[in-house]
């Protein structure tokens, strides 16, 4: 059994649909597994709807155009569009209800965000069997579960496992399912995080002992950098999981970083391709050996750097730090890199506003702290001289630290 995944860039439009469905009906006699994600910004719109909604303002529009984005995708898809118009207008009534939801805003973003992979299964589906590819719509959530952290679910293997492999045997078909969402034991819809349908593909892959998992992308397979900031990027034929663990933890945005661990630990190979052109063999990551690897360089951008100044003409201790430390873990964010000086103490995470600030005032009790956001986090992993010395001569470098593996500066603007 083989795991695709595709995401919804390969499923922004009509044209993209049919393009996805051709490739699962070339592969379709090797017993598939598909994973998919939420149409093209369908996840992003739905995110505004949330907040909308959560502040008590209308969010009839936003919802009128969601409904009408993916009714005509559908009706420029489907011949007979009797079935999914009904099952469109019960997804957008339970979308709508939930959307009104009252209680904690993490449940209530659960509730609602993973309709749009519930939308796009769906009409994938059906026009797979209209073209006559016989598959199975299967809702997710029964088989992955997960605890109740809302929107960043921890998934509770044992049970998942279990799930998984009972249904096994009785596979005949091509399955088609959700990345992104899962159950918690109230059969509460719970997400599993922001892009993260590859680690649903790489939960799927490692409980049923896939021969491999497939993510489909836009470029045509791992790359040494992103090739819309420097040109002359190299695609990799084969990397290590270990080599690509680490580029996703820095940042690289091709896989979300929690796909790589199972599969890694069953040695189930990991394949990325392209949607664009399938015939390009792409980069396949498994258990191998690289001798001189060249430089990778990972971008990320939307960064913010904290900075806690202790008030009192003491040091940084490491008092000061464990309160630090706690206060971030609390707030949910993670550190994407650090430094301290005698009196202060800086790290940078992503630029979540809402969190962010929630931070801030945390630690406001005990420092007096700064913030500048807008930044732009460059890593080089395995740095040759050249490249160590041109990144850290960039333009407006207002952080920079270095071990013997990798180079980061932190750059305005
Ligand atoms: N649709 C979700 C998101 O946009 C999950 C995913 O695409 O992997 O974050
Ligand atoms: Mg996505």
């Amino acid at each position: 059994m083989k795991v695709f995944k595709f995401g919804g860039a390969s499923l922004k439009d009509e044209k993209a649909i049919r393009n996805v469905a051709s490739i699962i009906k070339k592969n379709a006699k090797e017993n598939l597994w598909v994973v998919v994600s939420a149409m093209g910004g369908t996840t992003d719109l739905l995110e505004r709807i949330i907040a909308l909604s959560q502040a008590g303002k209308n969010f009839d529009t936003e919802l009128h155009q969601l409904k009408q984005y993916h009714t005509t995708i559908a009706h420029q898809l489907l011949a007979d569009t009797r079935a999914i118009d009904q099952i469109l207008e019960t997804f957008f009534d339970d979308l709508k209800n939930n959307a009104l939801l009252t209680g904690d805003y993490d449940f209530v973003y659960d509730q609602v965000i993973g309709f749009g992979e519930l939308l796009s299964s769906t009409i994938v589906h059906q026009y797979l069997n209209q073209e006559g590819v016989a598959a199975e719509w299967m809702d997710a959530r029964n088989l992955i579960h997960t605890d109740s952290t809302f929107r960043e679910g921890q998934i509770q293997w044992n049970e998942t496992e279990k799930k998984i492999k009972a249904i096994r045997p009785h596979l005949k078909n091509t399955i088609l399912t959700q990345g992104f969402i899962g159950y918690n034991e109230k059969k509460e819809t719970v997400s599993l995080g922001r892009e993260g349908s590859d680690f649903s593909a790489a939960i799927f892959g490692y409980c049923l002992h896939a021969d491999s998992v497939t993510i489909w992308k836009d470029v045509p397979g791992v790359m040494s950098a992103d090739p819309k900031r420097i040109p002359d990027a190299v695609v990799f034929d084969e990397l290590p999981y270990k080599e690509t663990a680490e580029m996703t933890y820095f940042g690289a945005s091709v896989i979300h970083p929690k796909t790589v661990k199972p599969l890694a630990n069953r040695g189930i190979p990991l394949v990325v391709k392209s949607f664009i052109d399938p015939s390009l063999p792409g980069t396949r990551i498994h258990e191998c050996h690289i001798p001189n690897l060249p430089p990778l360089i990972v971008h990320k951008e939307n960064q913010c750097l904290i900075s806690c100044k202790v008030t009192d003409y003491t040091f940084i201790n490491e008092n000061h730090l464990g309160i630090i430390f706690r206060a971030i873990h609390q707030s949910g964010m993670h550190v994407n890199v650090m430094q301290n000086s005698a009196i202060s103490f800086s790290f940078c995470v992503d630029y979540r506003e809402h969190k962010v600030f929630q931070l801030i005032e945390a630690l406001s009790k005990n420092f007096e702290v700064f913030y500048n956001t807008g930044l732009l986090l460059i890593t080089v992993k395995n740095y040759d001289t050249k490249t160590f010395n041109k990144y850290r001569s960039e333009k407006g470098v207002i952080l920079e630290q270095s071990s013997r593996a990798a180079l980061q500066v932190l750059v305005k603007g």
